[in-house]
């Protein structure tokens, strides 16, 4: 394997803030093919630290004081909420469908003069299920000529199983940030490497905003984007597979205990738990399902979503076989 990172090729050095224009062009290729959309050009890219900079910076350039922000739940809560109220912005919450859809006419009910963006996560944590194009086309026409950005934080779109997967930048939204990274389709979560792809107002002011904050991503994982996006930032065949196969054995051990209910998620790799008719606590019962079997699960309040809770299926099949029984032997001792 060649060494990508040596001094003497003079790669210890700063690179402009929205990252080396190898990246920038690599990316905006890509991007363009995966999402069909023509105007995506280098100078539309920022490579920032991960995903999480790049919602950061946007919701702080597009927010001003006092601006409301939709949030489609159960969604990723614990980041969204404090990102957006550190830009002075308010959340406003809007529940998904019963099978975790979007629901254009509960968004509609909610709209308001003050409304600025609406954040859209497809596959979404914590529910893994993707969004239909159906619906997000009916938001982007109710969208239509309002000043309203959606923001697509799209981390896990490169892991999908079923063949239906339609991302929200094709669905026709006008105002459009797309933020993505390679924590998760690249298993890189570590290295604090992402983008965001926006209209040039918005990735130049995310540029400035950055330039004073992280300045560039770090240059050891900008070289590991590019190898990426060589490949263009697919996960390795085994890899899906392996999820896919860790998804099923989840679905079919849940169904095995009595009480408990779950999704069947199109993407990504947590599926949602309803809780409802086994606990009306459902962050104590995680609490208790820790201390007493030994098994994390994350209760649906970080989620805005009580009575749920997420479960994470990235661990080996025999890991999540003896996690399984432990959650069964929980329940059923608790039911006594
Ligand atoms: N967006 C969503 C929906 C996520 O679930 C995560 C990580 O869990 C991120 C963004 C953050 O990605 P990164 O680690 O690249 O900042």
């Amino acid at each position: 394997q060649t060494v990508l990172f040596r001094s003497t090729l003079d790669q210890n050095k700063y690179t402009p803030v929205a990252g080396l224009p190898e990246l920038r062009e690599l990316i905006a290729v890509e991007s363009r093919a995966f999402y069909g959309l023509h105007w995506i050009e280098a100078a539309n890219v920022v490579v920032t630290a991960g995903a999480k900079p790049a919602l950061f910076a946007s919701l702080q350039v597009l927010i001003n004081p006092g601006d409301e922000v939709i949030l489609p739940i159960p969604a990723w809560s614990t980041t969204y909420h404090p990102l957006i109220e550190l830009a002075g912005g308010k959340v406003i919450e809007v529940p998904l469908t019963e099978d975790y859809d979007l629901d254009p006419a509960a968004i509609a009910h909610k709209i308001s003069p003050r409304t600025k963006a609406i954040i859209i996560n497809s596959p979404q944590n914590p529910t893994g299920t993707v969004f239909s194009a159906k619906v997000m086309r009916e938001l982007a026409a109710l969208l239509k000529g309002k000043d309203i950005t959606v923001i697509s934080d799209d981390p896990y779109n490169k892991l999908i199983y079923q063949d239906d997967f339609t991302p929200p930048a094709k669905c026709g939204f006008d105002r459009l940030v797309i933020v993505n990274c390679f924590s998760k389709s690249q298993a890189l979560t570590g290295w604090r490497i992402g983008y965001l792809i926006a209209d040039l107002n918005v990735a130049q002011a995310v540029n400035s905003l950055l330039s004073h904050v992280t300045a560039n991503a770090a240059v050891p994982s900008q070289y590991a984007g590019i190898e990426a996006m060589k490949r263009h930032d697919r996960p390795p065949q085994s890899t899906l597979d392996a999820l896919k196969r860790q998804r099923q054995v989840v679905i079919d051990g849940i169904s095995n205990i009595p009480g408990l209910k779950c999704n069947n998620p199109g993407g990504g790799f947590y599926l949602f738990l309803d809780l409802r008719d086994i606990t009306d606590d459902s962050a104590a019962w995680c609490e208790r399902l820790l201390v007493e079997a030994g098994v994390a699960l994350v209760p649906g309040e970080a989620f805005s979503a009580p009575g749920f809770a997420r479960l994470t299926y990235t661990s080996d099949v025999p890991t999540l076989q003896a996690a399984l029984k432990q959650i069964q032997a929980f329940v059923i001792k608790e039911g006594k």
